[in-house]
């Protein structure tokens, strides 16, 4: 499955395919009658959630991305994932109107949020537990209620059923809301629990942000503008940009021999919206560095195993006709895929870089 950017190539494309019989009519009502069967069904899903699926092999997601299909074997994980994408998309401003949900419409960087919980629920730092059980899985829990909307402060509660008073129970505030709970209440300044202690610093910036911003603020939830750098200043290359090192033989004519090669994801790695990918190549002869080359990974998919696949596709670009190499990589799962060869790896999350 490749995923590009509607370009013109990709417009190009549609055009040598056959065309559906009937054009698509790119609203949802109606449609529901004509659904007849699994294709008219995935259409209709389609585009209820906003994609154009001009053509059985061509899908265009609404932020402008086309899925080209080469193949019934490919790996279908990233249109997955924008499909899932589309429908949270759908989903936010409805969500965003749920208690202290305001700025869940700006979009969810879910990887930012879950982050922490995912540390808790995994709870570890090697082979050795990162925290002690008991208190990773009562702050995991803690997240999971913050993260849902289930907080209960006293007014929400008084709001819920009026009989019950909206004072807070420990310091007697009149109207206890999620400001008061989470921040403001005199009990917390008394707490010796290290968690409350050292977000104590944040009281002043929540009174001033926290009611413009509740999701973040009451709930956790970080929001696609706090994470992620508008798309023109991401700077993704489009293509391979390889810079060399101790002036290699041109493309197309690098020799046989033993090349290593390695992805890495940058200083940011482990924050998907901020990492940037690079691979790397060095050919080396009895130990010795004889010429290398390193390039960014093109496209907006940044992840270290695709920066991996791509370091030997690239190596494959350089090689002469008749080179025959030993390639060494340190990423198991690609060499495991690698030795189970092309239709095995057509399966696999990076399949379009598999030629
Ligand atoms: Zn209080």
């Amino acid at each position: 499955m490749i995923k590009e950017k509607v370009s013109n190539k990709a417009k190009a494309n549609k055009a040598k395919v056959v065309p559906l019989r009937q054009p698509i009519c790119l609203s949802v009502h109606g449609l529901e009658s004509q659904v007849c069967g699994i294709m008219s069904n995935v259409i209709v899903m389609l585009i209820s959630l906003g994609w154009n699926p001009a053509h059985i092999y061509i899908w265009e997601s609404p932020s402008g991305v086309a899925f080209v299909s080469g193949s019934f074997l490919d790996n279908t994980s990233h249109l997955l994932f924008d499909i899932i994408d589309s429908y949270n998309a759908l989903q936010f401003p409805r969500v965003s109107q749920h208690f202290d949900g305001k700025g869940i419409e700006k979009g969810v960087d879910f990887e930012v949020t879950f982050s922490l919980l995912r540390a808790y629920r995994r709870n570890k730092s090697g082979k050795e537990p990162r925290w002690k059980p008991e208190y990773a899985e009562s702050r995991a829990a803690a997240l999971e209620t913050a993260f849902s909307g289930s907080l209960w402060p006293q007014s929400r509660v008084s709001d819920a059923f009026p009989d019950v008073s909206n004072e807070c129970l420990w310091c007697g505030e009149p109207r206890a809301d999620s400001l008061h709970d989470i921040y403001l209440c005199p009990h917390l300044f008394e707490s010796e629990d290290s968690s409350i202690l050292e977000t104590n610093d944040l009281v002043e910036e929540a009174i001033e942000k926290a009611n413009s911003n509740p999701c973040l603020w009451f709930r956790g939830i970080a929001t696609i503008d706090l994470t992620q750098l508008p798309e023109e200043v991401m700077g993704y290359a489009d293509s391979f940009k390889c810079a060399y090192e101790l002036d290699p033989p041109p493309v197309g004519e690098w020799p046989s021999g033993d090349y290593f090669t390695d992805g890495g994801g940058g200083r940011f790695s482990s924050v998907a919206s901020l990492r940037k990918c690079t691979i790397g190549i060095a050919h080396l002869v009895d130990s010795v560095l004889v010429f290398g080359c390193r390039s960014p990974l093109p496209g907006a998919v940044q992840t270290v195993p695709r920066s991996e696949v791509a370091a030997v596709l690239v190596l494959a670009m350089h090689l002469s006709c008749n080179a025959v190499v030993s390639v060494f990589s340190d990423n198991l799962v690609f060499v495991n895929a690698f030795k189970k060869g092309y239709d095995f790896c057509r399966k696999m999350l990076n399949s379009d870089i598999y030629i």
